[in-house]
């Protein structure tokens, strides 16, 4: 079976924006790979951050992914920072990784520029996400478009690292493309994100959801309830096709165009789906945060399970690369 690993930033509590765009995919993944699922926190450091609220951050994204349906029955889950490994594989492949690669890294040339000083670890995160993959020879990896170029990364890095050491040891990754979604923020501008203060969280209550969802923007063509819409150029009707079913959806759309809803109408059907899907996932967030020794457990049993792996590759790496 396929190995898949797939890496989340610790930033608390999902939103739905990543997921509908990455974590229930990971959800289904689990009946059909072997699936690795890492909470980052290695990579969360490089910028500027509160060691108590990253604690705090990475416990509540490991309750949010477990309420989602990551089952650490089927797959393993844990903290990157649990298995050190991570960073000495890092270490090694930043010495088969040129510096020019790195700099051309999207990524490093848009965050660099907008920043005074720049620290090492911006330029060589690239290489950390190598070695979180590899450290487990990976061989599938769920991506979006934007994520390729890492990926891409990682896959010359195990060619240079097996050509240097006439080894076949790190297969190279492939990408899984899967259909996921991008989601935009409530105000239909950009990407759904925590920084922009566009989200609605996965575990918010009923009624908070509804006090975010209800001034959301939608097509500016509807001024008045009687004025027809274009539900394509409108968030609302996109996030329609992600919790609720194809008539549903048909239906939203030929409301909108005949001006037979209001856009306030069309946002109660909406909140009506999201809430089938996001109640029990609520219920099973508190049910956690009631018995925290179920996460504890649960990450501590991944991280001994990857740990596992990881300590093997790491035998054969430096047996190969003749230290110790
Ligand atoms: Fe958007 Fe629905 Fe309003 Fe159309 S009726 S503009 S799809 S919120």
């Amino acid at each position: 079976m396929s190995t898949i690993f797939s890496g989340i930033q610790p930033s608390g509590e999902l939103h739905i924006g990543n997921y509908l765009g990455a974590v229930k995919n990971w959800v289904e993944l689990q009946s059909k790979y072997e699936c690795i699922y890492c909470i980052v926190d290695y990579h969360a450091i490089i910028g500027d951050f509160e060691p108590e609220s990253l604690r705090r951050r990475t416990r509540q994204m490991a309750v949010s992914l477990m309420a989602a349906g990551i089952d650490p029955a089927k797959s393993t889950l844990f903290v990157q920072s649990m298995v050190p490994e991570h960073t000495e594989l890092a270490w090694i492949f930043n010495t088969v990784t040129p510096v020019g690669e790195l700099e051309r890294q999207t990524q490093y040339k848009d965050k660099s520029q907008r920043q005074e000083s720049v620290n090492a670890g911006l330029l060589i995160y690239p290489v950390l996400q190598a070695a979180d993959i590899l450290l487990y020879r990976a061989d599938l990896i769920p991506v979006g478009e934007d994520q390729v170029q890492h990926l891409e990364l990682a896959r010359d890095v195990a060619r240079k690292w097996n050509a240097k050491f006439a080894s076949e040891y790190f297969p190279e990754p492939k990408p899984l493309l899967t259909a996921t979604r991008r989601i935009m923020g409530l105000d239909g501008q950009a990407k759904m994100s925590k920084s922009l203060g566009n989200t609605i969280g996965l575990l918010e209550s009923q009624e908070d959801v509804w006090a975010k969802l209800r001034p959301a923007v939608t097509d500016p063509a509807r001024v008045r309830k009687t004025d027809p819409g274009t539900p394509e150029v409108c968030n609302i009707y996109n996030l329609h096709k992600a919790f609720n079913d194809a008539a549903t959806v048909e239906h939203v759309a030929t409301q909108c165009r005949t001006a037979g809803w209001g856009c306030i109408d069309c946002k109660k059907v909406l909140m009506d789906g999201m809430m089938r899907e996001l109640t029990p996932i609520r219920e099973r967030a508190r049910e956690l945060e009631a018995h925290p020794e179920i996460v504890t457990d649960a990450l501590a049993a991944g991280a001994a399970k990857s740990g596992e792996i990881a300590r093997r590759t790491m035998t054969t790496v430096r047996e190969t690369m003749g230290l110790r």
